[in-house]
């Protein structure tokens, strides 16, 4: 509601998002779209409590997470919010389960439990025969899969996705985005996922346009 982001240079107030108002339901798929620069990651970044407005309120499930202490909006981001980046950010030194582990080290399970999770979700992204492997031994597409694995382990409410395919060539941007349907639609996760790829976009069920921090197409959710 009404969320702006601006930054400080020296005296001068630089805008990045001027009063944005969207509403996204629980099993939306939003693609947002904008040129570079338009303030696309900023707002992801707010949305997934990564970052904070300057004004405005961010409500999700009747918490607006704008004013939450610092460590109950990590609780809340670590429990609810999967994250999934372009370049994959996956630790090179581990292998594909113990990447998709990583979030599972906070949470209290067992050794046995955490290994049930990953066997679970790294099936689930078709990889079960890739769980030893390192990323330098994977294609783009395998390592996105492994970042999604790693995004779905907490089992998240929210998945966070920019630029997912800006690396791939077609054909794993094509797995990638089946994959990311298919939690849509199977586990009824929501997603919100910065693309500057048409084809990306017609996957999502609904498209917003960012333009110099302004959503220019709407002030509600997608339909
Ligand atoms: P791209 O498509 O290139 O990823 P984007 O739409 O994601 O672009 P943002 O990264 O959200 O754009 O940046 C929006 C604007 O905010 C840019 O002009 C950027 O320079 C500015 N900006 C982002 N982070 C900061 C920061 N920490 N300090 C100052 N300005 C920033
Ligand atoms: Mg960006």
């Amino acid at each position: 509601e009404n969320l702006t982001k601006h930054y400080w240079k020296g005296d001068q107030i630089v805008p990045v998002l001027t009063d944005i108002n969207l509403v996204i339901r629980e099993g939306d798929f939003l693609a947002l779209m904008g040129p570079s620069g338009s303030g696309k990651s900023t707002l992801l970044n707010l949305i997934a409590g990564l970052d904070r407005p300057s004004s405005g309120a961010l409500r999700v499930g009747g918490i607006n997470i704008a004013e939450l202490p610092e460590s109950s909006l990590t609780d809340w981001r670590s429990a609810h919010v999967g994250f999934i980046f372009q370049f994959y950010n996956l630790m090179p030194v581990l292998t594909a389960s113990e990447n998709v582990e990583l979030p599972l080290l906070l949470t209290g399970l067992s050794k046995r439990e955490r290994r049930e999770h990953v066997d679970l979700v790294l099936e689930l992204v078709g990889l079960e025969d890739r769980s030893d492997h390192y990323p330098s031994q994977l294609s783009g597409g395998q390592q996105q899969r492994v970042a999604i694995a790693r995004a779905l382990v907490v089992d998240p409410t929210l998945i966070v996705a920019d630029e997912p395919t800006g690396d791939l060539d077609r054909a794993s941007a094509e797995e990638v985005l089946e994959l990311m349907e298919r939690l849509n639609l199977s586990l009824g996760k929501t997603i919100i996922m910065v693309t500057h790829d048409q084809r990306a976009a017609a996957v999502a069920h609904g498209v917003r346009h960012l333009d110099k921090g302004v959503l220019t197409d709407a002030s509600s959710g997608p339909d």
